[in-house]
């Protein structure tokens, strides 16, 4: 039998498919419970690794997806394969496509103000039977009660917090505890995509694997970012060779 959660570099995966995932959500959803859900790519293990406060924020999601086929292949190259990625754009669009069929709530953070403007006109149209109970930008004072409580007072089935990492996971983690139910679930650039000030790479790229050589080429700035690659790939090299000795 398949392991339930696959651990890489000391974050354990769950063992699951986008559709599995996404199933296991709206059960939650349908309970009334909440949840909280990491989608991790090597950057997000590799400030693990680097950051315990980050890492004890990690460790208190009920999942975290392979967002990235950085993760597939580390599990793959750990004789622990997974079964795919199961990326925060996939998921956010899979559960908008659930809550417009059960006219589900939900309740957007982060982004710049037009940015979310624009991903939320996008849902709108979209998605017309989701109900969006609430937004804010994501440049705002953390010490403000302000979005928790407005969060407290619509009670969504679903919070998407886009703040990029380490923000969105230590933004849910400090705040998961004043909330009664919800899937809480941190999805990185994802409305800058919906809002199309930011292009996910073409379907052809994703199938080679090779979105983050798109996002490179398109975003050249991030290329100190991408220098993530590598070096989590020589420590998942690391934890295999000490594996096996
Ligand atoms: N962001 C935010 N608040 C901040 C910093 C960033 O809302 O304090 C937003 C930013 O505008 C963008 C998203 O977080 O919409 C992060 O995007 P990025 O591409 O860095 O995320 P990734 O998907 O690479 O984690």
């Amino acid at each position: 039998m398949s392991k339930k959660t696959v651990s890489i570099l000391g974050v354990n995966f769950i063992n699951t498919t986008l559709d599995g995932m996404v199933g296991k959500l709206s059960e939650h959803v349908q309970k009334n419970e909440k949840a909280f859900v990491v989608t991790a790519n090597p950057e997000i293990v590799l400030h693990a690794l680097q950051d315990a406060n980050y890492k004890t924020c990690i460790d208190r999601a009920d999942y975290v997806t392979a967002d990235g086929i950085g993760i597939v292949k580390a599990a793959g190259l750990l004789g622990t394969p997974l079964p795919g990625r199961v990326t925060g754009f996939d998921m956010f669009m899979k559960l908008l496509q659930l809550a417009n069929e059960k006219s589900l709530s939900i309740y957007l953070l982060g982004a710049q103000a037009e940015v979310l403007q624009l991903a939320s006109e996008t849902i709108m149209k979209q998605f017309p039977k989701v109900k969006i109970v609430g937004s804010h930008h994501g440049f705002f004072d953390w010490a403000d009660d302000k979005i928790p409580n407005e969060i407290k007072a619509t009670k969504p089935d679903f919070v998407f917090v886009a703040l990029g990492l380490p923000r969105q996971e230590k933004w849910i983690a400090a705040n998961i505890n004043n909330f009664e139910k919800g899937v809480f679930m941190g999805i990185g650039g994802s409305f800058d995509v919906l809002a199309g000030t930011v292009q996910r790479a073409p379907e052809i790229w994703q199938k080679l694997n090779v979105e983050w050589l798109y996002r490179l080429v398109k975003q050249p700035s991030r290329w100190r970012r991408m220098l993530a690659l590598p070096h989590f790939a020589m420590k998942v090299v690391g934890q295999k060779v000490k594996r096996s000795s």
